[in-house]
């Protein structure tokens, strides 16, 4: 069965891939062995890119074929964000680091969710159109493009700070589920922040998932033509 790499540390995200595409039917799921850089020899040792492209699927195709050309093994990358309708698709590639600081994620997302509802103080609520946007890239190593590439996007709007469970402290929104800008973006059919879904809920309907769901069946076809080994 042939393998393939997920660019991350993190297992928790080999696991949610394995999950999304477990659930899919039998012709679209993917015979493959996912492993994550835990699992190969060195893979954890394997220097960071700079991320310095200006879009997702900039910065996702470019990890997919550093991290395939490092390993020798097929590679899915993400990169993900928040974009701002109202600020031109803001903070976008950047959304990791839009305040600047870096650190843990419990004195980063707040910084960054504070910095975003400053910047749209003011805009009103038929203009605070956003989105979280995933993108995923598959690289083969030797190869110099990626060689497909899917887009996932989990549309809401962003909170006013009125809206705001404390509307004094508006970084931290609506809802204690998730991460990072969860608790400001709100769901109009969900009647709720996406910080308020469920896990299992944001699973289903989320940038990821989307992303995810459309790569599979691109790799059952390029296993069938033997192209991943
Ligand atoms: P990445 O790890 O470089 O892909 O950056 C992702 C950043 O985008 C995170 O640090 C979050 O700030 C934001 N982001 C991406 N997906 C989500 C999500 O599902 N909920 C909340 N924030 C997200």
């Amino acid at each position: 069965m042939p393998q393939i790499l997920i660019a991350t540390g993190n297992p928790h995200k080999v696991e949610e891939i394995h999950a999304i595409f477990d659930m899919l039917p039998s012709h679209d799921r993917p015979h493959v062995r996912l492993v994550g850089l835990s699992d190969i020899p060195g893979g954890l040792a394997i220097p960071e890119p700079h991320e310095g492209e200006l879009t997702f699927e900039g910065n996702a195709a470019l990890k997919a074929r550093y991290y395939s050309d490092m390993s020798g093994l097929p590679t899915l990358a993400d990169d993900s964000g928040l974009a701002v309708d109202a600020l031109g698709g803001a903070p976008g590639v950047l959304s990791a680091r839009y305040s600047g600081l870096c650190g843990p994620r419990k004195v980063v997302d707040p910084a960054n969710n504070m910095k975003l509802m400053e910047v749209m103080r003011g805009v009103p609520k038929e203009l605070r159109g956003a989105r979280f946007v995933c993108v995923l890239a598959l690289g083969i190593p030797g190869v110099a493009q990626a060689l497909e590439v899917t887009r996932g996007e989990f549309p809401g709007r962003l909170l006013l700070d009125a809206e705001c469970a404390d509307p004094g402290r508006p970084e931290l929104g609506r809802g204690e589920n998730g991460f990072g800008y969860d608790p400001l973006l709100w769901l109009d059919d969900a009647g709720c922040t996406s910080a308020q879904l469920r896990p299992e809920e944001k699973n289903a309907r989320s940038h990821r998932g989307a992303a995810v769901r459309l790569m599979a069946p691109r790799i059952v076809a390029l296993v069938k033509t033997g192209r991943l080994g």
